[in-house]
C-alpha cells in the first residue's frame, strides 16, 4: 500500500519506471548488434532504469497509452528514419513529455534531499506548487493547459556533442540557473530527460532565446545544423550533473529512504 502520486489514492501502487522502460529495451535490444559503443560504463541500475512504487495501476495503465502512442507515432519511425521531420504540434506528444518531466521532477522533490538542500524556500514552494499544477493537468488529461507548458524535443542524431551523450544512455536530471551566483534569480529551471535520439526540456520558469526549433509544436528535424552555444552550454551542465550525481543513489538508497517515508506516515 501507499500513496499514488498522480490520483493521491491510498492503494496497491505497481514499480513505475522514472524514464520510461521503453528506452531501457531499446537499449539493452540494440546492445547486441553492437551498432553503438559505451564510452562510459554504465551500471546494472542504469541498464535497467530507474523504478519504484510510485503510481496505481491506473495511473500507471494511463502512462503507458500515451508512451506507446509516443512510441508508435514518433519513436519507432524516428530510429528507423532518422532524417524524418517531427509533427510534435501533437496534445498526446506533449501529454508523454509532461508525464516524464513530471515523474523524474517528483522524483527528485521526494528523494534528492542533497539537491533540494541547495534550493532556497521561495524555489522550494514554487516547484511544489509547480508540480501539483502539473499533476492536476495530467490527472484530468487537461490539454489545453498542458499545451502552456514549454517543452522541446532535440534529436541528437546529426548534431556534434561530447561523447558523454552517447546515444546508450537514458536519465534524467534537474537544475536551477541563476544569474551572477545570485539566488532567487529565477532565471531559468528546466527538467532534463535524456533518452537514445532524444533530449527532452521541459521548462519550469524563465526561458531562452535560440532554441526554438526544437520547440514543440513546430515542425523538428533532425541534424538542423548546429545547436546554439547557449542549447550546448545547457546539455553539457545537464549531463555532467546527470552523470556525477543522479546514478550514485543506488536501488539500497532509495529503498531505505522510502522506508524512512513509510514510517513516518505509519508513526
Ligand atoms: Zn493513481
Amino acid at each position: 500500500m501507499g500513496h499514488c502520486r498522480l490520483c493521491m489514492n491510498e492503494t496497491d501502487l505497481s514499480m513505475s519506471h522514472i524514464v520510461p522502460k521503453m528506452f531501457y529495451d531499446y537499449i539493452k535490444s540494440n546492445s547486441l548488434t553492437g551498432g553503438m559503443r559505451m564510452t562510459i560504463t554504465p551500471n546494472r541500475r542504469v541498464e535497467d532504469g530507474l523504478k519504484l512504487r510510485f503510481l496505481c495501476k491506473e495511473c500507471e495503465k494511463t502512462f503507458n497509452e500515451f508512451e506507446t502512442y509516443f512510441a508508435n507515432k514518433f519513436y519507432y519511425p524516428f530510429t528507423n528514419d532518422s532524417h524524418a521531420v517531427i509533427e510534435s504540434d501533437d496534445d498526446k506528444l506533449r501529454y508523454f513529455i509532461l508525464s516524464m518531466a513530471w515523474r523524474c521532477l517528483q522524483y527528485d522533490f521526494e528523494f534528492d534531499k542533497e539537491m533540494l538542500e541547495d534550493f532556497t524556500d521561495n524555489e522550494i514552494i514554487i516547484l511544489r506548487n509547480t508540480l501539483n499544477q502539473w499533476r492536476i493537468w495530467l490527472l484530468n488529461k487537461d490539454f489545453n493547459s498542458i499545451k502552456e507548458v514549454t517543452s522541446y524535443m532535440i534529436p541528437t542524431l546529426g548534431i556534434s556533442m561530447p561523447s558523454y551523450t552517447s546515444d546508450r544512455m537514458a536519465g534524467h536530471d534537474f537544475k536551477i540557473w541563476d544569474v551572477g551566483g545570485k539566488k532567487e534569480t529565477f532565471d531559468y529551471a528546466v527538467v532534463y530527460v535524456r533518452v537514445p535520439f532524444f533530449i527532452f526540456l521541459t521548462v519550469v520558469w524563465g526561458s531562452r532565446k535560440t532554441m526554438g526549433k526544437y520547440r514543440v509544436g513546430r515542425k523538428i528535424r533532425s541534424g538542423a545544423g548546429d545547436i546554439s552555444k547557449e542549447l550546448r552550454f545547457i546539455i553539457e551542465a545537464h549531463q555532467k550533473n546527470f552523470l556525477v550525481s543522479k546514478e550514485k543513489i543506488s536501488e539500497k538508497q532509495i529503498q531505505s529512504i522510502m522506508e524512512k517515508v513509510a514510517r513516518r506516515i505509519i508513526g
